[in-house]
């Protein structure tokens, strides 16, 4: 099996090697080629020692602050690449940094601290593929396996846990029947992980093309991040439009957005609060009144506990709010919905409808996707006229208002807003002189 090392990866590969040290390509990149996938970034490891890499490196720009785990930043033409050297995690005393790391000569035993065999791969041109544990066979399989006991692997560091399920999610792997239930037994012990380093890889797993059966075979692990998630489980929906329980709609409305993590985060959390909503009427029909405002009351904590940036977290809880809105059909709501949302929000707004209903029974499908076409086709229209659909749109400002005579204060904002109505609601053109007679005459 051979392999396209990125060049300048061969490059750092080559100089080691011509310092009579071994060098090899290592982990995701080894991965992600193997399958014709570009990989994000190409690792290396060697058995050269720090003061040794140092010392090769001397005539390039280098980072050292993970050298004394092993690790230095190479830059060739401007490109970062990490170079570490073969080594041993040391003792794990708290399921996330081993205490101290040992350095060793042996390609093998640094394979063998990673977390899966399709991660626990080397490759060079001269020597070819490094493969002692089989990953290359469970990657032709789609296997996912743990590099040695999945019990203890997941104990020395829970973040592999997550990482598991975000490589099911995105190549689609099945984990073989140990690891799943090793993943599956320990999900607990990912409260002890920064919730940064969780976020990350929640954000990377839900953008995932296999997401919908990633959670669906480990929604336990998710429920270990987000235990609110756990009440939407086997809650039914008996009406005509869904035919899953909540948790059910809730993945295939994932699986069916757009891979980007707002979206993908907003549909994971848009019905959140349906369990807390549910009426059932006379005849045994379920409501869901007013989940939407549960929904994002429930995610807000959420958010913020996963340290999602503020912007994120607004524009995600905007969207939960909003995405049971009914369009009417008529050009003026669409503005309305417009000016508050603001364009990019709205246009998110629409793909989030789009996977709602996507998740959702059939029943009225079509009027339902029609429906959403309509406001987006108006909003398309709306913005092409350039409106006015915020105060700084409108022909005339404060101190227009002030040589018309109004009083500092309150009452020239006040006066804004009733023009901006006027304009959005088309009792009057957005034209200065159309202003002030509209004012004058009120
Ligand atoms: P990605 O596609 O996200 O880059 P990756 O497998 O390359 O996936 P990295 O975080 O870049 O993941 O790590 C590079 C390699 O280091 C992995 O392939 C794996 O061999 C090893 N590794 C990373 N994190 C862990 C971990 N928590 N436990 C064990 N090995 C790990
Ligand atoms: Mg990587």
């Amino acid at each position: 099996m051979n392999i396209q090392i990125e060049p300048k990866a061969n490059q750092i590969i080559h100089l080691l090697q011509q310092h009579g040290f071994a060098a090899y390509a290592v982990g995701g990149c080894v991965r992600n080629a193997l399958m014709g996938l570009e990989p994000h970034d190409w690792d290396v490891c060697t058995d050269a020692k720090p003061d040794a890499l140092r010392a090769v490196f001397g005539g390039y720009e280098t980072h050292d602050y993970g050298l004394k785990h092993g690790t230095l930043v190479v830059m060739v033409d401007g490109e970062p690449f990490e170079v570490t050297t073969y080594r041993i995690d040391g003792v794990y005393a708290d399921s996330r940094r081993p205490e101290s790391v040992t350095f060793t000569d042996d390609l093998t035993r640094d394979l063998s601290r990673r977390d899966f065999t399709v991660n626990a791969m080397a490759y060079n041109d001269e020597r070819g593929l490094q493969d002692p544990f089989g990953g290359a066979e469970d990657l032709r399989r789609g296997v996912l396996r743990c590099v040695g006991v999945p019990d203890d692997r997941f104990r020395e560091d829970a973040l592999r846990i997550l990482r598991g399920v975000r490589f099911a999610a995105v190549y689609g792997f099945q984990a073989e029947r140990e690891t799943a239930q090793a993943l599956h037994r320990n999900a607990r012990l990912l409260d002890r992980i920064a919730r940064e380093r969780v976020r990350e890889e929640l954000l990377g797993m839900l953008c995932g093309a296999q997401v919908t059966q990633a959670l669906d075979e480990f929604r336990d692990v998710i429920a270990a991040v987000i235990p609110e998630l756990a009440e939407t489980f086997g809650v039914r929906q008996v009406n005509k439009h869904h035919c899953c329980d909540v948790w059910g709609h809730i993945i295939r409305s994932v699986g069916a957005v757009e891979a980007e993590p707002l979206l993908r985060m907003t549909m994971l959390l848009h019905d959140i609060g349906k369990p807390r909503a549910r009426t059932t009427d006379a005849d045994g029909v379920n409501h869901f009144k007013g989940h939407q405002q549960i929904s994002a009351a429930l995610a807000e904590p959420i958010l913020r506990r996963l340290r999602c940036p503020n912007r994120f977290t607004e524009d995600c809880l905007q969207l939960i709010l909003w995405h049971d809105f009914r369009f009417d059909g008529s050009t003026r709501q669409v503005k309305r919905v417009l000016q508050q949302l603001g364009e990019v929000q709205m246009r998110r707004l629409f793909q989030v409808q789009r996977a709602d209903i996507a998740a959702q029974s059939d029943y009225r499908r079509a009027e339902k996707l029609a429906s959403v076409a309509l406001a987006q086709q108006q909003t398309e229209e709306i913005l092409a006229e350039h409106p006015c659909l915020s105060l700084k749109d409108l022909a005339v400002n404060g101190s227009d208002l002030k040589q018309l005579g109004y009083p500092d204060g309150r009452i020239i904002g006040d006066t804004l807003r009733t023009l901006l109505d006027a304009v959005i609601d088309e009792r009057v053109e957005n034209t200065r002189e159309s202003l002030l007679h509209f004012l004058q005459t009120k």
